[in-house]
């Protein structure tokens, strides 16, 4: 191909995403219409890649590409296919960090999906999920893909096995609409880590996994009564929504509303409902919110149908 005919730059939206989905505690996740990140991928002259531009963070973020989520993902893909020219990218941060949405994934699907396509796409959506997930060892040590693989492929995603990589996307044959409502507290991932069990017993296993069977079979299904009795955590929920004020009033705030389940969001602090209809879903999310402002802490409300997509091309040149 001549340099001419080469793409220079291109400019990709990659969503936010809901990792665990109550009972899935690291299996599952779906991917969100929006909030998100878009990545800008551009040729460059000097050989090598570099972040040359990151907006929408103040000043948080590591421009380092090692140090960056979207560097390290980049990067692996292009030493993968053994590029040996010039690229730098542009993070333009559209969406809290740490708030449980999965910001730094959006930032890894965004950058291998953005130079993927840049360099000609010489790789298939499926084989870029290792690259995205070598970035999120940079933002919580393991190469987690409950966020990375929903923000990826798009829909609701189910984590057989993490390493080797075992992904299936579970099409729900029914609309499903996702509200996410984000506190303005700061909670430390690695604590929500910390204070998990080891060990758990028997019978709170047998539920969960009666849980987790019951979520993929209602999703399948599209049966909505069997999807919203599975939308119950009976493991991580307890320990970790001690760490997030009005957890209980707010998550009872969806139920009333008519939401068919709702939980954390990843790690925290944001709280997610699952609705069957775009009304139910924003009623519960003004209900969710005002919850959240009875004791005092604002808020955002973000609502969407699952995001069956995933990242999106948004303009190329
Ligand atoms: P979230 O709750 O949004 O999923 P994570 O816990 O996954 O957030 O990661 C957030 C951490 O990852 C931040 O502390 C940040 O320093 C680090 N990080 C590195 N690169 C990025 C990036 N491009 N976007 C977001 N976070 C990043």
């Amino acid at each position: 191909m001549s340099k001419s005919n080469k793409l220079q730059e291109v400019r990709v939206f990659a969503p936010a995403s809901v990792a665990n989905v109550s009972c899935g505690f690291d299996v599952m996740g779906f991917a969100l219409s929006g909030p998100g990140d878009e990545i800008v991928a551009r040729r460059t002259d000097e050989s090598g890649l570099r972040i040359s531009k990151i907006t929408g963070e103040n000043g948080l973020l590591p421009t380092s590409v090692k140090k960056n989520t979207a560097g390290v993902a980049a990067q692996k893909l292009i030493s993968n296919i053994g590029f040996e020219g010039g690229i730098e990218l542009e993070i333009h941060k559209k969406m809290p960090l740490g708030s449980g949405l999965g910001s730094s994934a959006a930032s890894s699907v965004g950058a291998v999906v953005a130079v993927n396509r840049l360099l000609g796409s010489p790789c298939e959506r499926e084989k870029l999920l290792v690259f995205a997930a070598e970035g999120e060892k940079v933002a919580c040590g393991t190469a987690h893909l409950d966020n990375v693989a929903p923000s990826l492929l798009g829909g609701f995603v189910f984590i057989r096995s993490q390493q080797p990589p075992d992904v299936t996307e579970l099409e729900c044959s029914k609309p499903l609409f996702a509200t996410v409502v984000h506190p303005h507290i700061e909670i430390n991932t690695e604590d929500t880590r910390k204070i998990l069990r080891r060990e758990i017993p028997m019978h709170k296993a047998v539920q969960q996994w009666g849980n987790v069977g019951g979520l993929v079979a209602g999703l399948l299904k599209g049966d909505y009564g069997l999807i919203s009795r599975s939308l119950q955590d009976v493991i991580v929920e307890p320990i970790r929504s001690v760490l997030i004020p009005g957890f209980r009033e707010v998550k009872q705030a969806a139920m009333d509303a008519g939401a068919l389940g709702s939980g954390i969001s990843g790690s925290g602090p944001s709280i997610f409902a699952l609705s069957s209809s775009e009304r139910t879903s924003q009623e519960a999310g003004k209900a969710m919110g005002e919850a959240f402002k009875a004791i005092g802490l604002e808020n955002e409300i973000y609502q969407s149908r699952i995001n069956e997509q995933g990242p999106k091309i948004l303009q190329e040149r």
